[in-house]
């Protein structure tokens, strides 16, 4: 095992007990970023200078003393770029820290490298960045899954040893499925998002990529937690995430919703799933049928409410208060036009155009405000299940890692293949992906995500169910070979 194996855990013992220091954790990762990065093309860029120089004065006895962690390019750190994966904010340079990044900081970790993403965070495959697409480590020809493909590359490929996303609709979580690692969206307020780049305010969270379940918690145990500078914030006790872990699965009851084994699910996923499934089972775990009656409207309705409100938080990309600026324009109309015509890629310019028709006058009561009702809806869907489980299981992805290019001309399937995740979102509950074991395609293996939901502010508890099953299994241990 080498040192860019270790997990953060592991990691932070070592550093503790004076067996190694954070600059050889940076320069290991250095090492290993210098050797595999250029095929997966996880990292947009790095300051090395700034890391060494924050490494050197680490205090290792903080919960996250001297790990470096890697940061999706859409979270401010002060002084580095922070680009969206967008031209429009090519020349951009982060006068400040986001909470997360200050949190971090508080417990000692030191922020290094910026990852790869779909522009603003708008995609499922990380082949909308203006910059270069990311390769899944485990066959170079897929994609990672998006959009924080690049923070779950990393992770996977041990060029990480955690990093931090964004969960829009499924963000942190289908990436994670399609790399084989931990990836933990928290309950919508558990984490404060001051200083994280605006896709859609009411569905956005951060959270953390990992190799193991306690990583996952050790990461959200620094970040969690009411910050007045984020309103939406919440006041909510900050328990330690991982307090539950080790506790077994006797008594545990998972809901699997009925509607999220449908036909059209690749049948590998299927396999690894219901074989995940039986696994709780006989760990202890009582399995109830459950049913969210309006997940087919999950896509549509999401797709609505995200464009919506990227439509009004993409309005200050104006190339007047920052970013990229268009040449010698004729006027203030043609400043705004061709800025924006040259600044955002076409998946962007998609849901911007999308988001204004459905927020227009003429169409507003038809689609935005119908849209705010079946939210409701579906978020009754998970209170009425949670009635009858503790949490629920369930496929993260319908789908394997799919090829680089296969779906780029065809938006709406890459739309639809969000089902399994976005709904989580427009309830505002945790989920995370947990490996669960391969498919195959050409000759390689693919991982298979298995996803937990859980009630709001009970990320604890869905730790220690997925603990329980990571624990019982060898999927987190297997790497890509790269
Ligand atoms: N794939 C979804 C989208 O394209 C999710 C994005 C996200 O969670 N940031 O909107």
């Amino acid at each position: 095992m080498s040192l860019p194996d270790l997990s953060v855990a592991e990691l932070q013992a070592k550093l503790r007990a004076r067996e190694l220091t954070p600059l050889d954790a940076l320069d290991a990762l250095e090492a290993r970023i210098a050797a595999v990065d250029p095929q997966v093309q996880a990292y947009l860029s790095r300051d090395l200078e700034t890391a060494r120089a924050e490494a050197a004065q680490a205090d290792v006895s903080l919960p996250l003393g001297g790990v470096p962690i890697g940061i999706k390019d859409v979270i401010n750190v002060t002084g580095q770029p922070c680009t969206a994966a967008s031209k429009i904010l090519a020349p951009y340079r982060a006068p400040y820290d986001a909470t997360v990044i200050a949190k971090l900081r508080a417990a000692g970790a030191v922020p290094f490298g910026r990852l790869n993403l779909d522009e603003f965070a708008m995609g499922s495959s990380t082949e909308n960045s203006a910059y270069q697409p990311t390769r899944n480590p485990w066959d170079l020809t897929r994609i990672p899954g998006g959009s924080s493909g690049g923070s779950a590359a990393a992770v996977a490929a041990r060029e990480a040893f955690a990093t931090l996303g964004s969960d829009t609709g499924g963000s942190i979580r289908q990436p994670a499925a399609l790399c084989g690692c931990v990836g933990l969206k928290p309950t919508y307020g558990r984490v404060s998002r001051y200083g994280l780049i605006a896709f859609a305010s009411s569905l956005d969270q951060i959270g953390p990529f990992t190799r193991t379940t306690r990583d996952a918690g050790l990461m959200l145990n620094a970040i969690a937690g009411r910050d007045p500078r984020d309103s939406t914030s919440l006041d909510q006790p900050v328990n330690d995430a991982t307090a539950l872990l080790g506790r077994d699965l006797k008594g545990v009851r998972l809901g699997i919703p009925k509607e999220y084994f449908v036909d059209g699910m690749d049948p590998q996923v299927r396999t690894a799933v219901e074989t995940a499934i039986k696994q709780c089972e006989s760990l202890g775990a009582e399995l109830v049928e459950v049913s969210l009656p309006h997940t087919e409207f999950a896509v549509g309705v999401y797709y609505i409410i995200a464009t919506a409100e990227a439509s009004a938080n993409l309005a200050r990309f104006d190339g007047v208060r920052y970013g990229h600026r268009a040449d010698a324009p004729k006027d203030l109309l043609d400043h705004y036009k061709r800025t924006r015509e040259e600044g955002f890629g076409s998946e962007v310019k998609r849901r911007i155009i999308l988001g204004t028709y459905v927020l227009s006058s003429g169409y507003y009561d038809a689609y935005y405000l119908r849209a705010q009702k079946v939210r409701t809806l579906i978020r009754q869907d998970f209170t009425n299940a949670f009635a009858q489980c503790d949490a629920l299981v369930c496929p993260t992805s319908p789908d394997l890692a799919f090829k680089l290019g296969e779906r780029t001309d065809d938006p709406l399937r890459m739309y639809l293949a969000d089902i399994f995740t976005i709904a989580a979102n427009l309830a505002g509950i945790c989920g995370l992906s947990v490996p669960c074991g391969f498919g195959e395609a050409d000759g390689k293996k693919l991982p298979v995500g298995l996803q937990f939901l859980g009630q709001p502010f009970d990320e604890a508890r869905l730790l220690q169910i997925a603990h329980a099953y990571e624990q019982s299994t060898d999927w987190h241990l297997a790497a890509p070979a790269l």
